[in-house]
């Protein structure tokens, strides 16, 4: 479809994603890391754009910026759309903030045609959503959710600041976190770069989310015994290190074998290795690895960790070494796209007479946390050569405009399709 043919305004939108990039620390583009003075700045800004655009702005006690357009009948509740405007260190311009600036666009479009809701539209710049100095991510989606613990908000970063502190210091109330969670949003949306290369390989201008892989990270440690690399003979080693290579090998075998053969979404990988005493001259008497296993089909993280447990127990037999127990740091469940917003999604792509397919987020989002309160689902659109997380990180404009223009639809026919009188929300997670 022609840039003239969406129903919204895709320079006004990019417009915006421009904006915001400007404001970035400057030896160190794109970078406005939550918390930082930066961070407010980009949202002082968001906030007059949301005022502009005829929205009432506010921050909620989780600290995150929301903008509502008021809707006809009060009593149905709420749509949200958003994202978030934080970055990583030396990040991209479209990581999270397309997101809430395509939010703004669908408010601002729906304005423009006198289209009245009888839901209110609420544009949410979540706060924090990539891992911030305090060690978590997904704050203001957390607090949304009702996930937010005071255990999490005495977490603090390097330079002792707790996050309670600076929750408060970013114009969020930690005393009242509660009251962040909502019960009054009947759906939410969130527009993404795919970060990943899958459109783009299948030339596909929208992709609509099956849902959010879970993550689990397992630690496993070899012990062997250190001695001299010139003197030992090769049969007399306990070299920790050949156990934890011949299990990384393994593990990239498992994986392959199980994403074959599973219609799910499964992935596995070993990004941390330490060995000890790591010189050159000394056999490895120790060896840490951590896997990290994502998948949408948490049976699967079981079938493979049971033979990676068997795999690595044989490894460190032929090697002489002893394998400690599996040690799980951290565990995460998978969050699943609701099936009727992803058909909404769906026949407003077709619609648009867009290009259309599924795909699994092997990145986490605040749609994983949104989608514990309510029905919620996310449009990816393609970004060049799946880069994410630096400078290089680009969408094209037409491209980002066509996914706001299938949520701007979406949120459309959601106004008339959402249960009327619902009190409860259903989740189909
Ligand atoms: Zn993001």
């Amino acid at each position: 479809m022609a840039a003239a043919d969406l129903p919204l305004d895709a320079d006004r939108l990019w417009t915006d994603i421009m904006a915001l990039a400007e404001i970035t620390e400057s030896d160190r583009p794109y970078t406005r890391r939550s918390f930082s003075p930066l961070f407010l700045e980009g949202r002082a800004w968001l906030a007059r754009r949301f005022e502009d655009a005829g929205l009432t702005a506010r921050i909620d006690a989780a600290g995150n910026l929301i903008g509502q357009r008021k809707g006809n009948k009060p009593e149905r509740g709420v749509i949200a759309v958003g994202s978030h405007s934080d970055t990583v260190p030396s990040g991209g311009r479209f990581d999270g903030i397309a997101g809430v600036a395509a939010g703004l666009e669908v408010a601002r479009a729906l304005s423009d045609a006198n289209e009245q809701l009888d839901h209110a539209l609420e544009v949410v710049d979540f706060l924090a959503e990539e891992p911030s100095e305090y060690g978590l991510s997904c704050v203001g989606s957390r607090g949304m959710s009702g996930m937010l613990t005071s255990q999490m908000l005495d977490m603090r970063e390097p330079g002792g600041e707790t996050l309670r502190e600076a929750l408060r210091r970013v114009g969020g109330n930690p005393d009242r976190v509660a009251d962040a969670r909502r019960a009054d949003v009947k759906a939410f949306l969130e527009l993404h770069i795919e970060q990943g290369v899958v459109l783009e390989s299948q030339s596909l201008q929208v992709g609509i989310v099956t849902g959010i892989v879970g993550i689990r990270r397992v630690e496993i440690t070899f012990d062997g015994a250190a001695a001299h690399a010139g003197t030992t003979p090769m049969p007399l080693r306990r070299d920790a290190l050949v156990a934890a290579a011949n299990t990384i090998v393994s593990v990239r075998q498992m994986a392959e074998r199980l994403a074959a053969e599973s219609a799910g979404y499964f992935v596995a990988t070993v990004g941390v290795v330490n060995v000890e005493p790591n010189a050159s001259n000394v056999v490895p008497a120790r060896c840490r690895i951590v896997i990290d296993i994502r998948t949408t089909e948490p049976r699967l993280t079981e079938r493979f960790m049971e033979a990676v447990s068997r795999e690595s127990e044989r490894h460190a037999a032929a090697a002489h070494v002893r394998r400690a127990p599996l040690v799980i740091l951290s565990d995460g469940p998978p969050a699943i796209c609701d099936p009727g917003l992803r058909a909404t999604l769906g026949r407003s792509a077709e619609k648009l007479k867009l290009r259309a397919g599924d795909l699994a987020s092997g990145a986490g989002h605040d749609t994983a946390f949104m989608a514990r309160i309510c029905p919620s689902a996310m449009v990816f659109v393609p970004c060049r050569n799946g880069k994410s997380h630096t400078p290089e990180e680009w969408a094209d404009k037409h491209a980002i405009a066509e996914g706001a223009a299938v949520i701007l639809d979406a949120v459309k026919s959601l106004d008339q399709s959402l249960p009327r009188n619902a009190r409860e929300n259903r989740v189909t997670a």
